[in-house]
This record gives structure tokens, sequence and C-alpha cells, in this order.
């Protein structure tokens, strides 16, 4: 039987990449599309990929019973996630995210309410696979590099900073190091700064930049340094495609499980 996908946040750039995606694919059937955008109008259309029959709608809870929706895939803004995954647990849905900017808190809210519903959330600050390997490898290469700053660069409509691929990417590293008897949050930096922020912000020792400009999709560099020698890890998403396998990986796996898995990694290694 095929997987019934509604997209939340269907008529958003990330939003219509999963509707072509979920049409795209043998195995799933995109069945109800959710945004206050666009409403009233084919998701099919808005995405690029001619009629299909699924109207763009702004009640989420409708949607999903209506539809009969089997899992909802989420890619909206961070205000509005916490209350749509909310609304499709206690609906009976299953969920994946997207969607950047959950605090830890609301990560553990998700994992309880899945738990408590019996039903699977996967939820990856980054999708493509690529970054997640960055992400893995950047915590292998920490084990051996105390001192490191993170570059993120994203299109100048991203509305959360850092994004959820930094900070996860400095959680990583944070836990490799905490072997380690020296780290960059150890090192006293004697430095100030004429221009507040110019360092970035500072995560517990781990400054991380973020860039906003036309252009750019979402890439990342981690640069590690050592007395004499630097090590830079980069991926670049050049376009929204590069995060469908993952989504979709998630979709086929979310129905196999119950409570919460936090990031691709978990589905690839
Ligand atoms: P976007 O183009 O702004 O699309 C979001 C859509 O959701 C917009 O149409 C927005 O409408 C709608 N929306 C937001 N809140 C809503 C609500 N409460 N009810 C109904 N519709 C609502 O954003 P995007 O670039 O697609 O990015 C979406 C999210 O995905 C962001 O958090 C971004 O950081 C994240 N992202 C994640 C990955 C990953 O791999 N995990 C990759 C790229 C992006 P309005 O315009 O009216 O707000």
């Amino acid at each position: 039987m095929a997987i019934k996908v509604v997209v939340s946040g269907a008529a958003g750039k990330m939003g219509q990449e999963v509707v072509k995606a979920v049409h795209q694919a043998s195995d799933m059937v995109l069945v109800g599309a959710f945004d206050r955008q666009r409403t009233g109008e084919d998701a099919g259309t808005v995405a690029g990929v001619g009629f299909i029959g699924v109207e763009i709608q702004d009640d989420l809870t409708e949607v999903l019973t209506n539809s009969k929706a089997h899992i909802m895939v989420d890619f909206t803004e961070p205000g509005s996630v916490l209350e749509n995954v909310f609304t499709a647990l206690h609906l009976g849905v299953r969920v994946v995210v997207g969607t950047t900017g959950l605090s830890q808190v609301e990560l553990e809210e998700i994992e309880t309410l899945s738990l408590e519903k019996d039903l699977g959330a996967v939820v990856a600050p980054n999708f493509a696979i690529g970054a997640v390997l960055m992400m893995y490898l950047a915590q292998q290469a920490a084990s051996w590099f105390p001192h490191v700053e993170i570059i993120e660069l994203h299109h100048e409509r991203k509305k959360d900073a850092p994004s959820g691929t930094a900070l996860k990417t400095a959680e990583m590293i944070k836990e490799a190091w905490s072997d380690l008897e020296t780290a960059s949050a150890d090192i006293p930096m004697d430095e100030w700064e004429s221009l507040p922020g110019a360092r970035g912000g500072n995560l517990e020792g781990i400054h991380i930049h973020s860039v906003r400009l036309p252009g750019f999709v979402a890439h990342q560099e981690v640069i590690f340094g050592l007395a004499g020698q630097t090590l830079t890890l980069r991926h670049d998403s050049i376009n929204r495609e590069s995060f469908m396998p993952g989504v979709l990986m998630a979709i086929r796996e979310v129905v196999q499980i119950t409570g919460l898995i936090y990031g691709l990694e978990h589905l690839l290694f």
C-alpha cells in the first residue's frame, strides 16, 4: 500500500520540492497540502509538476483528517512547526520534520508525545546526505583538532540563525571533545571586538558565523586549526533537490518506528 503523505508548508520553497518528490515516488501518494499561502491552488501546479488534484488548504486538522494521511512532512517555520507536529501526532499521524529552530525542550516534548501515541517522528536539521557526512567527519576530526570555527552560508530569506546544522555540528564536536583535555572552549583568547559580533556567535567556545546572501542555498564550512595546519570540511547544497533523498528515506523509515529519531545520521549509519 502506498504511503499517504501530507505536506505542511506545501507552497514554500522546500514544501514544493517535497510535493514534487513525493508525487514522483512510486511507493507514496500525496494526499494533502497545507499552507497559508497559495490556498485554493493545486499543489502540483504550484510545485511545477502539473495538476495533481491536491488543493492547498489552510486548516491542518481538516487536511490530515480528510486525507487519512499516514505521514505529515513539515517544512514551515520555527514558530509554527511545534503546533503542527502536535496536531498531527494527536490525530495519529506520524511526522517527518525538516523545519529548523526546534529547541531541546521542544524535541523532548515531541519524543514524549510520539511515545505516548505509539507513533514515529523523524526530525532532521539537514536532510542532505552530504551534509550529514560532513557532520560525521567533523566529529571524527575533532578528536585530533581542539580548535574549530564554523561558517554557515544560506539564502537571504532564512529566518533562523545560526542554522540547525551548524548547531548540531557544534554539539557533535563537543561530544567528541568530552574525552579531550584541551578544547578551544578552554583556550583563553586575548581578543576584543571593535565591531560587536565580528567573531560570530559563541557556543561554549565554538564560534559560529552566519552568512545570509542571495545566491546561496545551504552551505557550511567546518575549519579545524592546529599549529601549522588547518583542515576544512565543506558541504554545498546547490539546489533543494539535494534534500529529497533524505526526506524520502525518512518517510519510509518513520512508518516503522516508535518515538523520535533526531538526525538523518541515525538512518544512514
Ligand atoms: P518558506 O519558503 O518560507 O516556506 C515555508 C512555508 O510555510 C511558507 O509558505 C509559509 O507561509 C508556510 N507557513 C509557515 N507557518 C505556517 C503556518 N503556521 N500555517 C500555514 N503555513 C505556514 O521556507 P523554506 O525555505 O521552504 O524553509 C522551511 C523550513 O525548512 C525552514 O525552517 C528552513 O530552515 C528549513 N529547511 C530545512 C532543511 C533540512 O534539510 N532540514 C533544508 C532547507 C530548509 P508564510 O510565507 O506566510 O510564512
